[in-house]
């Protein structure tokens, strides 16, 4: 291991040369960099004197506006006759300016070239903005209820009559809240009582100013028996269970497509499930015919594979579990199963031992790790047979020293893409490259310096993707499940919107969801920082979609801020390409070692 350790540690000096330590040019064991940034993404901007925003005269009631181009870095750049200080090494630059009420000139002079913009400021009334439409009419998207009390609600115009028929039931509703001026939104509140059924739509109707319109709920309501426990579905792989009947709860568990449960308990928006945590309607689907949900499991087995274990337990349901990880053991609670005893585990490479307890409701089971940190993340998934496999990533072994990385497969996000360019940055995309421009040229970088390491990289937004398609965030949780990849890696850029002054929010930040990868995460935003010099604002825990992966360590990465001037060019330059791929692709190393 004393080679590999030297491999690492040199390979980090190499990474450094952007930071502040001077470092001697034989510390660098590679020499690839032209390489490494050359990625085929066009990320030049013009380097001549341009207005992104406002990209054309505009009226505004806000007291501030921040006003972004390009221009010529060599020449100097003003604003009505003061010096533009923070500019990026490319030319883009960025100027929250004051705006009096009425007419506002600014010219903007790189060096001998001119433009105006001019910004009208209007006078704001109330500031109160009014409707004369009703929205928001529940249920808004497919709902279920028990039999009993249903609270219909809507927004509407203030001062309007409401009614809501439902079957042949017609309500009509009251406004909640009193408003100063009529036509301010408000929102509209009436019950009715449903018994058990099914109801396609409610129907409201708005009478405002002389005026009259329908609009129809765009959900429809499921009525259960008071005392159902209907047997229900989840939808949606990685879907969020909260600790209660709101989603800024704790979350304590995640559930994958097909897991099945019945409901205990409903509220507005989400559903409490028998495994004792509440999870968004939308993500349920009633199972027809109402079957048990009891899961006897008739056998265990246990199979070794490439990349890591499997254990099988035969049964008949896709049951809901809790779970988590640590260094010395994996823990699962599977709900509503019975039929497992302590199994032998003689077999497995990774688990020394396992311990299977059960109450009434649910059966634990706890498999204890030979060694430590050895298990880099496990997989629930429900078979078709109606079998559960759990798969357990075992942490792959360095490779030789020209490859070290050889048995390691990694998936590289690039934030966004396609249909979705992320944050438009200070060139508005009208003049510059979008947050997922960067993202995919960073990508590229990160791919090619695993790829020169051995690692298997596998991109989850192909470069091909078409202008109107996108890949959507369960998929690219989807594809490191599928790769039963060992690192997942998304990168992001951040973005202030226009009303806060941007030139001040700078530096990279990363997001991690499991333990295991929150000392990856902090590594690699380290070595970020001090190869690019940004501010490092900090390593914190999110549940961010892409983050919500128990397969394999991983984070998602904001390099830097596009709203910012000077880190968008940063994040234009080959430097950033290549100190990204290099604090990656160390992280990495530094985990196996
Ligand atoms: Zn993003």
């Amino acid at each position: 291991m004393s080679k590999k350790k030297a491999l690492v540690s040199l390979l980090l000096c190499g990474a450094m040369i952007f930071g502040a330590l001077p470092v001697s040019a034989e510390g660098r064991t590679y020499d690839d960099r032209e390489e490494i940034v050359k990625t085929g993404i066009d990320l030049t901007a013009p380097t001549t004197l341009t207005i992104a925003k406002p990209l054309k005269a505009v009226t505004t009631t806000a007291a501030k506006y921040y006003i972004t181009g390009s221009s010529d870095p060599e020449k100097n750049l003003t604003v009505n006759g003061v010096a533009v200080e923070d500019r990026g090494r490319f030319g883009s630059w960025g100027v929250q300016v004051n705006l009096a009420v009425g007419k506002n000139v600014f010219t903007i002079n790189n060096g001998g070239t001119t433009q105006t913009v001019t910004i009208t400021r209007e006078k704001g009334d109330s500031g109160a903005a009014k409707t004369t439409k009703l929205t928001a009419a529940k249920p808004t998207a497919n709902d279920y209820a028990f039999a009993g009390e249903y609270t219909l609600t809507c927004t509407a115009p203030s001062g309007a009559k409401v009614t809501a028929k439902v079957g042949s039931q017609t309500v009509e509703l009251e406004q909640a809240v009193a408003t100063a001026e009529d036509g301010v939104p408000a929102t509209y509140k009436g019950t009715v009582l449903l018994e058990e059924g099914s109801i396609s739509s409610v129907t409201y109707t708005l009478s405002f100013n002389g005026q009259s319109s329908t609009v129809e709920s765009a959900g429809s309501i499921t009525v259960f028996a008071a005392d159902a426990k209907p047997t229900v579905r989840i939808n949606q792989n990685s879907t969020t269970v909260y600790e209660t009947n709101d989603t800024s709860s704790n979350f304590v568990a995640m559930l994958n497509e097909g897991a099945t449960d019945k409901i205990v308990e409903l509220g507005d928006n989400l559903a409490k499930l028998s495994l004792g945590g509440w999870v968004k309607k939308e993500f349920i689907d009633v199972v027809e015919g109402d079957p048990s949900i009891e899961n006897k499991i008739e056998k265990v087995s246990w199979e070794l594979g490439e990349g890591g274990e499997y254990l099988i337990l035969h049964g008949s349901v896709a049951s809901t579990f809790k779970s988590y990880m640590n260094s010395e053991k994996v823990y699962l609670r599977f709900y509503n199963m019975k039929g497992v005893s302590n199994f032998n585990v003689d077999k497995s490479e990774l688990f020394e031992r396992v311990q299977v307890s059960s109450d009434s409701r649910s059966t634990t089971i706890e498999l204890y790790c030979k060694e430590a940190d050895s298990v880099l993340g496990y997989d629930v998934r429900y078979n078709e047979d109606g079998s559960i496999t759990v798969f357990f990533n075992a942490k792959p072994q360095l490779g030789s020293e020209d490859l070290p990385l050889e048995s390691v497969t990694v998936v590289v996000d690039a934030g966004h893409g396609g249909a979705d360019p992320g944050a438009l940055g200070v060139l508005n995309a009208a003049f510059g490259p979008t947050e997922d421009d960067i993202t995919m040229a960073h990508a590229l970088a990160v791919q090619k310096r695993l790829e020169s390491l051995g690692a298997n990289v596998i991109m989850s937004v192909p470069t091909t993707l078409p202008q109107n398609k996108k890949v959507v965030l369960h998929e690219r949780v989807q594809i490191t499940r599928d790769a039963e990849a060992d690192f997942f890696v998304s990168l992001h850029c951040n973005s202030v919107g226009g009303s806060a002054n941007d030139l001040k929010s700078e530096g990279s930040e990363v997001y991690y969801y499991e333990n295991v990868s929150r000392d990856f995460a902090k590594d690699v935003l380290t070595a970020l920082t001090e190869n690019t010099g940004r501010n490092l604002r900090g390593t914190y825990y999110s549940n961010y979609f892409v983050n919500r992966n128990t397969t394999c360590p991983g984070f998602l990465l904001e390099m830097g801020f596009v709203s910012n001037p000077k880190e968008y060019d940063q994040l234009r330059s080959e430097d950033s390409l290549f100190a990204t791929a290099n604090a990656v692709a160390d992280g990495i190393l530094n985990f196996l070692q």
